[in-house]
């Protein structure tokens, strides 16, 4: 998922309170004191009495936690731009001095997921990457082939960020992950291979020797494949 992306989850997030008063995403309001353009992720205005109560949300995208000098930023631009209150929404949760900081000024520190932000912004969500924990994976590779008459189809998608493949047979129920390196194959003795992000199941002819060897084998033991659990 991109920051972009994640700013615009936290902007839909916030879009939900648009019956308590006006949300704008992603605006410019001139600096208070030099008048210079300052860029705010979610602008939130409410009107109590005669007050119009303003908020600020900043959505920051994070592989580190959220330290004390990020919320000392948000307080500078908040203040800057005239916000009674501020609100930093992050994936991934914040320091101890952060928190103290935060408490003591009263601005509010809210956790999304990229899970959660994927749910907000992407329609065809079919899971999280195990993989990359970055983004989710697209069902967007489903298809069959016949095979002896009958027809074999299966379940697949893609990663939007790391490009890993996830395919369910659903003649064997066999899960595999696969990429343009990695070929696996399941209980149907079909090769499954991924090229220019379509999936190709191809069938394996029987070969005497092979099926001695190999009928036997365990799916997931490749150890360029991982065991995982899809949904339902
Ligand atoms: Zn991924
Ligand atoms: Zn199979």
């Amino acid at each position: 998922m991109k920051w972009q992306e994640y700013q615009d989850a936290v902007g839909e997030l916030y879009n939900q309170m648009n019956e308590f008063g006006i949300v704008k995403k992603n605006i410019i309001i001139p600096d208070k004191v030099t008048g210079q353009a300052r860029q705010v992720d979610v602008w939130w205005e409410m009107q109590l009495g005669d007050h119009t109560f303003k908020i600020l949300i900043d959505a920051k995208k994070r592989k580190e936690k959220i330290d004390v000098k990020d919320i000392e930023e948000i307080l500078m631009l908040a203040d800057a731009v005239n916000a009674d209150k501020a609100i930093i929404v992050t994936n991934n949760n914040w320091t101890e001095p952060a928190e103290k900081k935060a408490n003591h000024v009263g601005l509010d520190l809210r956790i999304l997921t990229i899970d959660e932000a994927t749910d907000l912004i992407v329609d065809e969500k079919w899971f999280m990457c195990k993989v990359c924990n970055e983004d989710c994976v697209i069902l967007d590779n489903d298809g069959f082939l016949a095979i002896d008459g009958l027809v074999n189809w299966w379940l697949g998608g893609t990663c939007r960020t790391c490009n890993t493949v996830y395919v369910n047979c659903q003649g064997c129920g066999g899960k595999a992950i696969i990429n343009n390196e990695t070929t696996w194959k399941c209980i149907c003795n079909l090769e499954w291979s991924v090229f220019e992000n379509r999936i190709f199941a191809d069938q394996i002819e029987d070969e005497e020797d092979e099926e001695d060897e190999e009928s036997d084998e365990i799916p997931f033991k490749d150890e360029n494949q991982l065991e995982i659990e899809f949904p339902e």
